[in-house]
């Protein structure tokens, strides 16, 4: 067989580069070691009847129109605002911790004191990092957040990384912030929705470019030899495809286990977190997600983190710090010796990456390829 561009992965990345460059007259060849498309992002019916996300609950959102756009030429969306509840103290209190969460938590007079606060030093509407917050010397919103980082954030960052906040990037921390708002949306993105018939139906969309080649359940490395192709892109571990030769990146892992809940709904939200109790860190109910109300049970979905061991199980999550980062530049210099093989996505890049980056990053790699 003979292709103009080889592409390992089948997720947002690949799948994206291969609908493009198909669409430009490319003949292309898509792999993938799974037996489905989709990546991360795969959904499908479990033996119930609900529409699941096998690698964990996949919610989409971005502020980028050209994204939201291009997407939308291969489904139709269902509105949807994700809303996210953590277990405090005993109680289910608003993610992110917003005004809402302190009138949840608080007495009337602290919660109204604190908002005060709030709004006076960042304005309304702010996203104020938790580790920005500890830096205030007001002693009341110095308690606030060493509180929320106490209580919210501490915990779930220990068991979600296996570390301890410092030890991280503070690009992990920055996503974890205190909302000035009364906003309990998780997201506050302009364009929030789901593909109407889930994920992989979109994927099954994108591919269906009659340049398109499809090979499941086939390693990169089987067809290495086989295959003439004038372009390589690689959305697999970068490391992996160097054979490891400066030692492993770092990724954390995650066990899902999913369970049938006999009644119509088991939650009030999408998501509940739980930072401070049980080995999982929340628990996700799809229905809410998909809209399937009609059902009269529900799937839950249970996160469990783990150490990543490759072979063993999945690499989710780069882990963000800098000695990573580091080696991650040793493996990029690697990758700039190849010429006509190109590196994206959330492994190739190693980057933590929501699904709307990804496109976002596949179609800045297309222009960039498309204009030589
Ligand atoms: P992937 O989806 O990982 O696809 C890479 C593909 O390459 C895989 O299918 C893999 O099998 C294949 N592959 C790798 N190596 C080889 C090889 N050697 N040969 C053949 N095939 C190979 N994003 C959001 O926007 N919203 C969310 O709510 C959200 N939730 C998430 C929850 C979890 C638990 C995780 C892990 C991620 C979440 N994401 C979310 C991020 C989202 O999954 C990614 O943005 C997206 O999957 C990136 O797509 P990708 O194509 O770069 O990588």
């Amino acid at each position: 067989m003979r292709v103009d561009y080889l592409i390992v992965g089948a997720g947002f990345t690949g799948a994206t580069l291969a609908e493009r460059l198909a669409a430009a007259g490319k003949r292309v060849l898509v792999v993938d070691r799974r037996d489905h498309i989709g990546g991360n992002a795969y959904d499908e019916t479990d033996p119930h009847g609900v529409l699941v996300h096998r690698y964990g609950p996949h919610i989409f959102h971005t502020n980028s129109k050209k994204v939201f756009d291009y997407l939308s030429r291969f489904t139709e969306w269902r509105p949807y605002y994700h809303r996210v509840r953590a277990v405090v103290e005993g109680k289910k209190v608003p993610l992110p911790f917003s005004l809402a969460t302190l009138r949840a938590l608080f007495s009337p007079r602290l919660a109204d004191r604190l908002e005060e606060k709030l709004i006076a030093r960042f304005g309304y509407g702010a996203r104020v990092p938790i580790l920005r917050l500890r830096e205030e010397e007001d002693p009341d919103l110095r308690f606030l957040a060493d509180y929320v980082y106490k209580n919210v954030f501490e915990g779930y960052t220990l068991k979600q990384w296996g570390l301890r906040p410092e030890e991280l990037s503070p690009s992990v921390t920055a996503r974890v912030p205190v909302l000035v708002s009364h906003d309990t949306r998780y997201f506050q993105d302009a364009y929030q929705a789901m593909p109407k018939e889930g994920y992989t139906a979109l994927f099954r969309r994108m591919l269906a470019h009659p340049n398109i080649k499809l090979l499941l359940q086939t390693d990169w490395k089987e067809v290495e030899g086989e295959v003439k192709f004038a372009h390589l892109i690689f959305t697999g571990p970068l490391d992996e495809f160097f054979g490891y030769l400066h030692g492993p990146l770092p990724y954390r892992s995650l066990r899902f286990r999913m369970e049938l809940h006999p009644g119509p709904w088991a939650q009030e939200v999408g998501t509940v977190n739980y930072p401070n109790e049980h080995p999982y860190t929340r628990v996700t109910e799809f229905k809410h997600l998909t809209g399937q109300d009609y059902l009269p049970h529900s799937t839950l979905c249970y996160e469990y983190p783990e150490a990543y061991t490759p072979g063993k199980n999945e690499p989710y999550y780069p882990v963000p710090r800098e000695e990573n980062e580091e080696r991650y530049r040793l493996y990029l210099e690697e990758a700039k010796k190849l010429k006509g093989v190109y590196f994206a996505g959330r492994l190739g890049d190693y980057r933590y990456y929501n699904m709307d980056q990804a496109v976002a990053r596949a179609l800045k790699l297309f222009e960039e390829i498309a204009h030589g």
